[in-house]
């Protein structure tokens, strides 16, 4: 993580090199104001692994959310932002999550942004989704095929390739920050 990253910049960023998952969890959290526990881990540790700095993370949740004081905000929220940021509790530094962790466990509830969308949409809301970021039909197609096969990482790793042609050959998405550095060209 550079920590270099502005809040004000995380919308853009994120619409542009962000796989699927983050941009779900960034549109509800932009829509409804509001993420539940399990997205603002997902999502919060995602975007500290990013580079977005503690300081520039408690700007960005509290403009994000509909936070009636300062004093609701520091109570309700920013000790876990900081915990996240390994500053409270145990002092760990948490890690953003894979692939894996994400597909496999806590899977989301009604209400809940987190979680894979291949995994864990409905085929219609999957389907819908696709169309509405201009994936062709031919494409959809074969991508929901990869999911109702199981191979979620696989439709991940499809998607990327449909939405950034130019992009030289990648190995299976193992991670929702290897497939922001990809985009970003950050290759190693
Ligand atoms: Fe996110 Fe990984 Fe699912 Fe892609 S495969 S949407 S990076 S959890």
């Amino acid at each position: 993580s550079g920590g270099d990253l502005k809040a004000a910049d995380v919308d853009m960023v994120v619409k542009q090199h962000a796989p699927l998952c983050m941009q779900t969890l960034h549109n509800a959290l932009c829509q409804n104001k509001h993420l539940k526990h399990g997205g603002r881990m997902q999502y919060g540790l995602f975007l500290k692994a990013i580079g977005l700095p503690i300081k520039e993370a408690l700007s960005f949740w509290q403009t994000a959310f509909t936070i009636k004081t300062e004093e609701q905000f520091q109570k309700e929220y920013a000790y876990n932002i900081r915990h996240n940021y390994g500053l409270e509790g145990k002092r760990v530094s948490y890690t953003a999550y894979s692939c894996s962790k994400i597909i496999k466990e806590n899977s989301p509830s009604s209400g809940d942004y987190h979680g894979c969308p291949f995994r864990h949409f409905s085929q219609g809301n999957l389907e819908a989704t696709l169309y509405k970021n201009k994936i062709p039909v031919n494409q959809v197609k074969e991508l929901m095929n990869l999911v109702r096969g199981s191979h979620y990482q696989m439709a991940c790793t499809k998607y990327f390739e449909i939405t950034h042609p130019d992009h030289e050959k990648i190995s299976i998405i193992e991670h929702p920050n290897t497939y922001y550095e990809l985009s970003l060209g950050e290759t190693d």
